[in-house]
């Protein structure tokens, strides 16, 4: 059985300096999907309104997504809007209109209680938890959070990641959750919460992932055109746990390949807006890249 994935499903209107892209399909869970779909089935549980386009809905079903857990109720999208500086890592969110995600309340069905891999995205920590407290007995949790809910709900936060495995989160707000300036330390805060592996993204330069026993380092993929870095980070999730839960095992040459899986499909994403380059990914491509990234950091 594959993974379950919960987060948010969005129409994006995203500017960079390289253009614009105007109600885009985006948010955590679809990226996540659509990333981890190369690797393994994925079901998806989300909400959208009924102004979501049927095109998006293909897109998802045609990368083998299963969507039965999409509701689709009276109302309008979960749409979000963001403005990239020529520093691509500083972004600006010019609005964030929740819509039917207001009151989203993730019911799992019944056919994917049982699943063994879950992938709690981009919701409210107390959601996250909701869901946890409806799967059976999942082998491998992976939690991906915001910095927004470390501000407004940090108790219920650190709760979820107390029930996970593996938490994904980016270096400032690994330093804001555990009120450390240095990663190895706050990595070490956030073991005694509970997850066993913690990775730190990095944005452009990479990210670390830290095991109670080794660090690793994953290159981010030096690339000349960088158009939109929206979604990168679940991208990046996508590809990780896609191969991590195909694989089946967490030993530390596993967990080293899905992080450069990760990394690989998160330069995938950057290279165009929304979702547009990984509708269509080849293994060759695929393939190709991770050599790219073999060649890059061997000395
Ligand atoms: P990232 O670039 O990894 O931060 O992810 C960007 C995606 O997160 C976009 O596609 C947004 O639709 C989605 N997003 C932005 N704000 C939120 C939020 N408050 N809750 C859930 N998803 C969000």
């Amino acid at each position: 059985m594959g993974i379950l994935a919960v987060g948010s499903i969005a129409l994006d209107s995203v500017e960079t300096p390289y253009g614009k892209a105007e109600n885009a399909l985006g948010g955590s869970a679809t990226y996540f999907s659509a990333s981890a779909s190369y690797f393994n089935s994925v079901s998806v549980v989300g909400v959208v309104g009924t102004d979501f386009p049927h095109a998006d809905l293909e897109f998802l079903k045609k990368r083998h997504v299963n969507i039965d857990g999409i509701k689709i109720e009276q109302g309008k999208t979960f749409r979000w809007g963001g403005k990239y500086h020529d520093d691509l890592n500083q972004r600006d969110t010019l609005f964030t209109e929740l819509n039917v995600f207001e009151h989203f309340n993730p019911i799992i069905p019944d056919s994917y209680k049982n699943c063994d891999y879950v992938f709690l995205g981009n919701i409210t920590p107390s959601l996250q938890i909701n869901v946890l407290e409806q799967i059976k007995k999942p082998k491998l949790v992976v939690l991906d959070t915001m910095n927004l809910w470390i501000s407004i709900a940090k108790e219920s936060l650190l709760e979820a990641i107390s029930k996970v495995d593996v938490i994904l989160i980016n270096d400032s707000e690994a330093k804001e959750l555990t009120l450390e300036s240095n990663l190895v330390k706050a990595a070490k805060k956030i073991f005694e919460i509970g997850p066993s592996v913690v990775v730190i993204k990095k944005g452009e330069h990479g990210a670390l992932m830290f095991t109670k026993t080794s660090i690793f380092s994953a290159p981010a993929l030096p690339l000349e055109k960088v158009c939109d870095p929206t979604g990168a980070g679940d991208t990046f999730a996508g590809g990780f746990f896609g191969y991590l839960s195909k694989s089946g095992v967490l030993t530390d040459e596993v967990l080293r390949k899905a992080m450069i899986y990760g990394s690989v499909m998160a330069s995938f994403c950057v290279e165009d807006f929304s979702l547009q380059n990984l509708k269509n990914l080849s293994e060759e491509q695929i393939a190709n890249r991770y050599k790219e990234f073999v060649k890059l950091s061997s000395f």
